[in-house]
């Protein structure tokens, strides 16, 4: 039987890049509809462990696992995505010429060319679709508008609806705060937080003070492997993560 009733597990995973190693002996394990924060100093390997997670980079030892029985070690990209992990990188990458909803229509049809979409009728169902994403995003007042007239944090939840619109059962973000407002980011917060009540969500963090806004169980990585894991506050005053952060 499963080892492991977690949406997301990664068990004693090593990334060695000409024998540096990134990732070494890193376990973690992230529940359904839980939200996890991943800091740690720069070199740390989150961006690794992300690479591991969506399929981008294989690991040399270790297990991963989706839904207790996909092993992600032997998928690629593609079919990683297809199982129901999205992943959302710093830069958005939005349509900047078409408007919130047409981007959100092409995100809902992935399977076809953008032409034959924006020209044909969305049917009923697509439009309630539309509409509870741009809801959930917060973006109903600026439908009509091209993507490139939005602000950054505006483009942000942009992008993040049209992952949503693939379904995701585990959605990684990285640094969803960085360049916002203060009212963008405490809105982002907001965001997340909805979304985690239905799925998993795992975001990469250096701003501790949306760390603390999110309020979710943190995991500090360094060299390779966890090093701390709890509450904010507990990871924050845990000795070894001090001396981590202060370079000692
Ligand atoms: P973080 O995202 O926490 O800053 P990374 O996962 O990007 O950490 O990097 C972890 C370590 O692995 C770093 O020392 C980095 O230089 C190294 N690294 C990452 N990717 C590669 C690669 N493709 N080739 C060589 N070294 C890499």
């Amino acid at each position: 039987g499963p080892v492991t009733n977690a949406l997301l597990y990664l068990n004693n995973v090593s990334v060695a890049f000409d024998g540096f190693r990134a990732l070494n002996g890193l376990s973690l394990s992230i529940d359904h509809a839980e939200m996890r924060a991943i800091i740690g100093p720069n070199g740390a390997g989150k961006t690794t462990m992300m690479d591991v997670i969506t399929g981008k980079t294989r690991p040399d030892a270790g297990e991963a696992l989706f839904e207790a029985t996909h092993d992600l070690t032997r998928l690629d990209e593609a079919a990683i995505a297809q199982l129901g992990v999205g992943r959302k990188f710093q830069t958005p990458t939005v349509f900047d010429m078409h408007t919130v909803e047409d981007n959100i229509l092409l995100a809902l049809k992935t399977d076809r060319r953008p032409f034959p979409v924006l020209f044909s009728r969305r049917t009923r169902q697509e439009k309630e679709r539309i509409d509870a994403l741009l809801e959930r995003v917060r973006l109903t007042g600026s439908r009509d508008r091209l993507a490139s007239e939005l602000s950054h944090g505006q483009k942000q939840w942009l992008e993040i609806g049209m992952l949503l619109a693939q379904e995701p059962k585990l959605l990684l973000v990285d640094e969803p705060a960085a360049g916002m407002t203060d009212q963008e980011t405490a809105d982002t917060a907001d965001l997340l937080r909805e979304i985690a009540k239905t799925r998993s969500v795992v975001v990469v963090e250096h701003d501790m003070v949306f760390v603390r806004d999110l309020g979710v169980k943190v995991t500090c990585l360094h060299e390779g492997s966890v090093l701390a894991e709890g509450s904010l506050d507990a990871v924050s005053s845990n000795e070894r993560v001090i001396e981590v952060y202060l370079g000692r």
